[in-house]
């Protein structure tokens, strides 16, 4: 047994606890996320709000900060298929 914790420790351990649930309870009201962007390059903390009419907007929006993002990886992706494409034709 252990008595002899800081009190601080206990306290920052609490409140970090507080925080976290507080955090996870206002992303549940406002139906959000936290997601870290799917690009390479960018990797980014975001927000991410479910789209009200879900048969609408593609689940694959969810990964990235922005449009320029996921323009970006799709543009990247297309030019590593055609590099590898034109090696394997040689
Ligand atoms: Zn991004």
């Amino acid at each position: 047994m252990n008595q002899d914790v800081p009190d601080v420790v206990v306290q920052t351990a609490l409140s970090y606890t507080q925080t976290s649930t507080l955090t996870d309870a206002i992303l549940t009201l406002l139906d959000v996320e936290i997601k870290r962007c799917a690009d390479e390059t960018c990797q980014k903390e975001f927000l991410f709000q479910e789209p009200l009419s879900k048969t609408r907007k593609p689940r694959n929006d969810a990964q990235y900060c922005s449009d320029i993002c996921a323009r970006r990886t799709v543009d990247r992706a297309y030019k590593r298929r055609k590099r590898k494409k034109a090696k394997e034709s040689l």
